[in-house]
């Protein structure tokens, strides 16, 4: 990773900076940042800049050996720890080396802006807690003792060093405080007080600020989102990048379900010719089982809605726009006379997609049952 993609923080990347070229850089740095504020880009940023053949601009070059190790974040001089626990492949004794290519995985598809819940969800350690632990610790002590591959630096990153127990950071105390020559190592931290004191004494902290709306909301942009859009997703962020990235999906997903369903029930309406039902069918029935479990979800959703405002609740109806013009129109054909089977066509549906029913006919037996509760709704309301 450079520097200039990271999002935001330019007046802590040009402390770390100034702190090379003065050739004051500590053994031991602390960057300390709230999820979503690119604490961890941060430091895989500054460790690629150390290493980097050619820095240019106070930025590393992006194109040397180095740095193209560096971007695949596999290079022989840097050494991931991040908290691990046992999963369906590793049952026993985990430790971050263990996990090393779900690591790099898990890095590259978030850009290094990875959260814990999100760490914890790609290894599938289920509700278990994650720790970096003496076994890391002892790795690393090897490791660093022995002289750099290929580069000046031999550069160490602790990621969650929140998570570190107790045995480790005992057997750690003495690295931290004085490293092997030419060794830098970032530790990378979320909560000042969860860290133990004689982890945090040890290092030269770095504070990571939240983003502010305005960063959020530029990359947003660069990234194709329309400004006004953009905007609103900085607002409601709070600082997190990682907040503003799952606002933004599940903002397209609920979008997608919504031209869907809306296309879904126009054709289920008094249909007089079948084949663009079927279609639409055959369509659905390719987008992969989550897809569709939030499309079907989506449609429980507009019942409900529909139930609120036949009962003058329209205003508890989470909705805005084209939305809501479209659940006030539909919640007409959604009625008494229909509701209650439609829900629970819906629902099961839910449960077959869920366990692997035939997508194709699981579809094209809903989009019927549709039709006919459509029809019952339509007379009701007449
Ligand atoms: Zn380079």
């Amino acid at each position: 990773m450079q520097f200039k993609s990271i999002i935001g923080q330019q007046t802590l990347i040009d402390k770390l900076v100034t702190g090379y070229n003065e050739n004051r850089v500590a053994h031991t740095l602390l960057l300390l940042g709230n999820e979503g504020s690119g604490a961890l880009a941060v430091g895989i940023a500054f460790a690629q800049f150390l290493n980097c053949a050619h820095k240019i601009n106070n930025d590393s070059c992006g194109e040397c050996p180095s740095c193209i190790k560096y971007e695949k974040f596999a290079h022989p001089d840097l050494h991931f720890y991040f908290p691990t626990a046992t999963n369906q492949s590793i049952k026993k004794d985990p430790k971050s080396s263990l996990f090393l290519n779900e690591w790099r995985e898990y890095l590259s598809d978030n850009n290094a802006y990875i959260s814990q819940n999100g760490w914890y969800e790609h290894l599938g350690i289920g509700n278990k807690q994650g720790y970096i632990r003496k076994d890391d610790a002892n790795e690393l002590i090897g490791r660093i003792s022995l002289k750099a591959y290929e580069s000046k630096f031999k550069t160490v990153i602790f990621w969650m060093v929140d998570r570190m127990n107790e045995s480790a950071s005992n057997k750690l105390l003495k690295t931290l405080e004085e490293p092997p020559d030419n060794t830098v190592i970032i530790l990378i931290g979320e909560k000042y007080e969860q860290l133990l004191p004689t982890v945090r004494s040890r290092a030269q902290l770095f504070k990571v600020a939240k983003l502010t709306d305005n960063d959020i909301a530029s990359q947003l942009i660069k990234e194709g989102t329309e400004a006004l859009v953009a905007r609103d997703i900085a607002l409601l962020s709070n600082g997190n990048w990682n907040l503003a990235k799952e606002i933004l999906n599940n903002a397209e997903e609920t979008q997608s379900n919504f031209i869907n369903f809306r296309k879904w029930l126009r054709l289920c309406f008094q249909p007089k010719d079948y084949s663009e039902l079927i279609k639409f069918n055959q369509e659905i029935s390719k987008i992969g089982r989550e897809k569709q479990k939030s499309f079907l979800n989506y449609g429980l959703e507009v019942i409900h809605n529909s139930i609120l405002h036949n009962h003058n609740n329209g205003s508890k109806v989470k909705k805005a726009g084209e939305e809501l013009d479209f659940s006030k129109k539909l919640s007409q054909f959604i009625n008494e006379a229909n509701q209650t089977d439609m829900y629970s066509a819906l629902n099961q549906a839910n449960y077959h997609v869920e366990r692997n029913a035939h997508a194709g006919i699981l579809f094209s037996d809903l989009s019927f049952t549709m039709v006919d509760l459509i029809a019952k709704g339509s007379k009701f309301a007449k």
